[in-house]
Order: C-alpha cells, then sequence, then structure tokens
C-alpha cells in the first residue's frame, strides 16, 4: 500500500541519489494553457478592420472580463506588468527624488518605472515567513521624501494590506500593489489590487494567465484613473480625440492579438487561482509536519494563488548545505531547486554602479537623494534568498504529485537530519 502522509512513509528510506527507489513517480502531462476559448477571439479579431487597442472589440472584451472579477472603476491594459507598474507610478505623481518603499525580493520590473520618472526606489525588509514588505520596517524607511508604497504579493501571497493601507493614510501616500504573480490572490476576502490605491498586473508569458506579454493597471480613483490612458500611450488623450501632450509619457499600448488571447485567458483565471492554492496549501501542509523545513505562511482569511511554492530551510536542522539537500530533492524526482532570484535587488550591477541613465544619475548628481545602494541591507531578505527552496507549481499538478513531492521532502530530511 502507498504512504498516504509523509510522516507514514517508512517503507524506503534509501535515497535515491544512493540507488533507492525515487520518492515521485507521477509523470506530469504538458501543461496546456490555450485553446478554443482563444482561438475563438483570435478568429473574430481576424475579421476585424483594425488591430488598434482603443475602442477595439477585444480590448474592450478584456476590460469588461477584468473588472467582473477587479471592481475597479479604471482599467488600462497595457504592453506589460513592467508598463502597468510604470503608468501607475507615474500616475501617482512620483516624480525627481521622490521616494518609493518597496520589496527588495521581486522582480525587475517593480522598480523600472520608479527610476524611469526619476524617482528612487527605497527597500524596505521582509517578513520572514512571507517574503512581503514587513510593515515595521516600511514604517522605519519613510521619510520627508516618500511619495508611495509598491508592495509586490511575491509567489501569490497577499502582503498585510490591512497595515500597509494603515501606514500609507496616516503618512499620505499612495499604496500601489504589484499583482504580477498574484493572479486570483485575495487578501481577507477582497481580490489583491482593490486594497491599494493602484493595482498593476502582469500578463506575461510565465504568469497565472498570459497573452506573450500584456499587462493591466487599475485603480477606483477618479484622480489617478483619468490619468492612466495617457500615462501609457504617448500622453495622447484618446477620450477627448486630442493631441496635445500635457507631459512626458512612453508607448505602452497593448494591441488586438493580445488582448484576444488575454480576454480568453480571464475565463480561466479563478480555476486556475483555485488549483494553485489547492496545491500549495496542501504542501504547505504537509511540510509543516517536517522538523527544519518552514513553509510559506499564508494569513488566515487570505487566499494565496501560488505562482510558485517557495519554502526556507534551516541549515542548522541538518548534516548538508542547501545545495546538496536539492540535489538529494531532484534525484527524488521532485521538482525543486535552490534560491529564486541571485540577490535582492539593490545588489544587481545596475543599482551597485548607479547605472541608471548612460551611467549616470541625475537625481543624486543634482542632490535630490543621499540614498547609495552600495551601502542598502535588508538582512531578512539576504537570510531568505540564502535559504530558500522554489518548487514550481501549477494547475496541472495533481494531489498525487504533491503527496510524492512531500515524500521527497520527507526522506531528504530524515536522511540528513542532524
Ligand atoms: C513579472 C513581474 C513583473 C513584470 O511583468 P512583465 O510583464 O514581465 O513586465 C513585475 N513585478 C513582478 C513581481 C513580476 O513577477
Amino acid at each position: 500500500m502507498k504512504p498516504t502522509s509523509p510522516t507514514s512513509c517508512v517503507s524506503e528510506t534509501r535515497l535515491a541519489k544512493d540507488g533507492g527507489a525515487p520518492a515521485v513517480v507521477t509523470k506530469l502531462a504538458p501543461l496546456v494553457r490555450w485553446g478554443e476559448p482563444e482561438l475563438q477571439q483570435l478568429t473574430e479579431m481576424i475579421r476585424q478592420p483594425s488591430l488598434f487597442y482603443w475602442n477595439g472589440p477585444q480590448t474592450r472584451l478584456l476590460v469588461e472580463r477584468f473588472r467582473t472579477i477587479f471592481p475597479l472603476r479604471h482599467a488600462m491594459p497595457c504592453s506589460s506588468g513592467t508598463a502597468a507598474i510604470h503608468i501607475a507610478v507615474h500616475a501617482a505623481g512620483v516624480g525627481p527624488g521622490d521616494e518609493v518603499i518597496t520589496s527588495p525580493i521581486t522582480d525587475m520590473g517593480t522598480v523600472i518605472g520608479i527610476l524611469y520618472q526619476q524617482g528612487v526606489p527605497v527597500f524596505a525588509d521582509l517578513e520572514s515567513d512571507r517574503y512581503n514588505l514587513d510593515p515595521a520596517d516600511v514604517r522605519r524607511k519613510i521619510t520627508p521624501r516618500t511619495k508611495a508604497i509598491l508592495a509586490v504579493h511575491l509567489a501569490g501571497n497577499p502582503c498585510d494590506l490591512h497595515r500597509l493601507r494603515e501606514i500609507a493614510d496616516e503618512h499620505r501616500l499612495v499604496l500601489i500593489e504589484d499583482c504580477a504573480q498574484a493572479w486570483g490572490a485575495r487578501f481577507a476576502g477582497r481580490p489583491v489590487g482593490t486594497v491599494g490605491d493602484l493595482g498593476c498586473w502582469s500578463l506575461n508569458d510565465f504568469k497565472h494567465i498570459g497573452a506573450g506579454d500584456g499587462g493591466i493597471v487599475a485603480t477606483n480613483s477618479e484622480k489617478f484613473g483619468s490619468l492612466l490612458q495617457r500615462c501609457g500611450d504617448k500622453a495622447y488623450d484618446r477620450v477627448k480625440q486630442t493631441r496635445a501632450p500635457e507631459f512626458l509619457a512612453p508607448n505602452y499600448r497593448i494591441s488586438e492579438p493580445q488582448s484576444a488571447v488575454a480576454a480568453a485567458q480571464m475565463l480561466r483565471m479563478e480555476e486556475i487561482a483555485a488549483a494553485r492554492n489547492r496545491l500549495g496549501m496542501r504542501l504547505a501542509e504537509k511540510l509543516a509536519e517536517i522538523p527544519g523545513l518552514r513553509p510559506p505562511r499564508v494569513a488566515k482569511g487570505d487566499f494565496c494563488s501560488f505562482w510558485f511554492f517557495m519554502l526556507r530551510m534551516d541549515p542548522s536542522a541538518f548534516r548538508c548545505d542547501r545545495a546538496e539537500f536539492v540535489e538529494a530533492l531532484k534525484a527524488e524526482g521532485a521538482a525543486a531547486g535552490a534560491g529564486y532570484i541571485p540577490t535582492p535587488l539593490y545588489r544587481y550591477p545596475v543599482f551597485q554602479n548607479h547605472n541608471f541613465f548612460a551611467g549616470r544619475w541625475p537625481v543624486k548628481e543634482l542632490g535630490l537623494t543621499a540614498i547609495d545602494y552600495r551601502t542598502t541591507r535588508c538582512p531578512e531578505a539576504e537570510a531568505i534568498l540564502e535559504t530558500a527552496i522554489l518548487c514550481p507549481l501549477n494547475q496541472g499538478m495533481d494531489e498525487t504529485f504533491i503527496r510524492e513531492t512531500a515524500e521527497a521532502f520527507h526522506k531528504v530530511a530524515t536522511h540528513y537530519r542532524k
């Protein structure tokens, strides 16, 4: 009989890397992400006289479907998640020297828009168990120059939006949510992206839902909402049909082919998020039984949509380092890797050399900031990256695969336990 929980797995203790039977035997079918609904939208689109986003039927449908899930008055589809965040930061009024407090464990897309607006990313440290902004450290990082908080829901696990909202309101800061990894996630029952002043999503090829590339930025605020379209489209006003740009803005337009695929993907979104939540919560529950491993914490009442599953290992609990632990997991057939991004963002060469604009950083040269990324330290973020083990997770997996993955962790942990 197959063991039903990792703790009952006593039948085979020899590691696969030492010649034992691997714990993970389930073969996953390739993930099918597109089908009839996408084909139908693309077919309709091909008959259109124009593939331009403004007044495009596909882009309209995308916005309509987006808004049935995220009840936000203004939504601007655009070319990427990076673009969505840049538009949000621009609409929020971030200008030269304005500080935006954000996470050091994220995609570059989180900070690119801040820098292009001549704003200054200020990295706050993270919660040890959820890898999201630590509200206490956010508070410590506030200065008279702080303009916004840009919260990243890493891997689909909601930030503490209650406390971040409180801090933002207290200091009159704009709260922007980076939901690129958090399609379908909910904070205390509310979809993430609807608690902050502006929400940003990515539709790149690797996210829960994708259109090759694409993004959406949305808000309930009239003040920010009235700017979104112009901030993403050369400051041309498509509503008034005027061409009198009042400020500088890039072309971040989406196109009808992207919107066609994205509109169809939107129909699948909640099911994908639900499947990932079920599998991720199951894996977290099973790994919590294993001493020395710390699965991610999902707060009570929150819904994590697990873009991936990241846990931490306590190296002092084992006779091996993380690399050896992960090699043993891989030999068991588990999908696992050591770490996530190589270092926190501030350690990337672009930050270390302040190489933002042809080797220069005008904001610093003009004395608008004193920040030096060579001295930035976020100890918890660094510790997270040094101890993290990442398991890819997706809706094509099943309970059996998750159980076997947990068994692999159990075998390896038991073998190496001190
Ligand atoms: C993917 C991602 C982005 C950027 O999205 P793109 O569509 O690739 O530009 C921004 N933030 C986070 C957290 C991401 O994961």
